[in-house]
């Protein structure tokens, strides 16, 4: 499985660290149609992040932390 542990700021005290997996999207690529470019086009898949741990500085739960997270936009 493709992915990486990355840590984030607690949305909520930023002092405690999150640890997320970090899953980046993938890419396909598709053949332009017109003709005069014979370049692919990458088409990019969303990222996904995958909240592992709550805030042991704060203690907010992980769900709470990964609703924060979307709610400001940061995942
Ligand atoms: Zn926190």
């Amino acid at each position: 499985m493709r992915g990486q542990y990355e840590e984030l700021s607690c949305p909520f005290c930023d002092k405690g660290k999150i640890t997320c997996l970090f899953i980046r999207g993938g890419y396909s690529f598709k053949k332009a149609m017109a003709a005069h470019t014979s370049k692919n086009i990458p088409v990019k898949s969303s990222d996904t992040w995958l909240i592992q741990t709550g805030c042991s500085f704060c203690g907010k739960s992980k769900e709470q932390v990964e609703k924060k997270l979307k709610e400001t936009e940061i995942i």
